[in-house]
């Protein structure tokens, strides 16, 4: 079944498999047991700790791995929610993933300030620089890539903006991680990756902390003093082998130029799609965008009935978030770029991964617009 919903979540990659049977087979002793055998473990884990932070640039002291992206977030605004000023406020980025939006809400409530975008979701340096200029920031929260829309941010610039004002960056990188290269993410002081959306296993994924002194004291889920106190509970190398062996396969393959083809894919599928359904948009169409997504918008058909006829036909696409999607709510994102809910509600996102291929996104042209044809006759009538 031609899966386009790897935004949601990915498929297991070879190597990230081959990698946690490996571990599970011969490393599956706790890191912490005072044998030789557990030793052994804490070594391996401590050598993969080393490999994912030569791929994300330097500094295997801040890594610490975790559950998900989810837990990071909640574990960076709870330390900075207790060790800032009671007044100190958190500047985000209205197009974050719920997970930051929500973890802001909680331990900064009523002190969120959500940064100006442009029409495709962009945060302007300029304009963060601005609203830092008066102080009493303890974050700012900028996701590298939008995991609806596959929007990229300008990262850089936005963490030079921050570094002028010594306000610490939070940049989810979940989406953009397995997807381009990890390296142009070294600036970013925090950094949130979940494995799962590059070719790893679920509920598993790391937080990079700053260098120095914001690192020092970090401490979210008191237990055992594992990962240097932390993050408590006994980690799980299995799964963090296979973590960095998919991110070493995905970076491999970035390093071959392998998102290039599918770049100029994904750019056909949109440019035949586009003539083809007359009033159809893609959102942040205007902006560098993930190799992967697109996210459209059609002039007819509620999202769940293009959902619901494209699985009919095979194709597995999804429509905002999917833990959104999940709670029948309608996209926080299209709403942050002024789309109304009744165009949310028209919003169909399409994310292949490295296995998609040409042939995959002509098919899966000639499906939408079968549906489309469909969809057009039973509105009409
Ligand atoms: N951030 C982004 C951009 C995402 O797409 C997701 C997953 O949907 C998350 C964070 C949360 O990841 P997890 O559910 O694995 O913690």
């Amino acid at each position: 079944m031609p899966y386009f919903d790897h935004n949601a979540t990915t498929p297991l990659s070879a190597a990230a498999r081959a990698a946690w049977l490996q571990a599970q087979e011969e490393a599956w002793q706790n890191p912490a047991s005072p044998h030789r055998a557990g030793a052994r473990v804490k070594a391996l884990l401590e050598r993969e700790r080393g490999r994912l932070a030569e791929l994300l640039g330097g500094g295997e002291e801040n890594l610490v791995f975790t559950s998900g992206a989810t837990e990071g977030a909640n574990a960076v605004m709870a330390h900075l929610a207790a060790h800032s000023a009671p007044t100190a406020r958190v500047f985000i980025n209205p197009t974050e993933h719920s997970c930051v939006r929500a973890a802001a809400e909680r331990w900064f409530h009523g002190r969120v300030e959500w940064l100006p975008i442009d029409p495709d979701g962009l945060v302007a340096s300029d304009a963060l620089d601005e609203r830092l200029h008066a102080g009493g920031a303890a974050l700012v929260a900028v996701m590298a890539a939008n995991n609806e829309t596959g929007v990229v941010q300008p990262i850089s610039a936005l963490v030079a903006a921050c570094a002028r004002h010594r306000v610490p960056m939070l940049c989810d990188a979940v989406q953009w991680l397995g997807k381009l290269p990890a390296a142009e993410l070294a600036s970013a002081d925090f950094l949130l990756a979940a494995a799962h959306k590059f070719g790893g296993p679920k509920g598993v994924g790391f937080l990079r902390l700053p260098a120095g002194a914001p690192a020092r004291g970090f401490s979210f889920i008191t237990g055992g003093g594992q990962q240097g106190g932390r993050r408590a509970g006994t980690e799980d190398y299995p799964a963090v082998a296979a973590l960095v062996a998919a991110l070493t396969e995905a970076e491999m393959a970035l390093a071959r130029g392998e998102s290039a083809p599918r770049l100029t894919w994904r750019d056909r599928y949109e440019h035949s799609l586009l003539p083809a359904i007359p009033g159809a948009r893609i959102v942040g169409g205007g902006a560098g965008r993930l190799w992967n997504t697109v996210m459209a918008v059609f002039p007819q058909g509620a999202n769940h009935r293009w959902l619901n006829k494209l699985d009919k036909r095979g194709f597995a696409v999804g429509t905002s978030a999917a833990c959104t999607a999940a709670q029948g709510s309608s996209s926080q994102v299209l709403a942050a770029l002024g789309f109304s809910p009744a165009e949310a509600q028209r919003a169909v996102r399409f994310s292949g991964g490295w296995a998609t291929t040409e042939a995959d996104w002509s098919a899966l042209l000639a499906a939408v617009i079968e549906v489309r044809n469909e969809i057009a006759a039973t509105e009409l009538a």
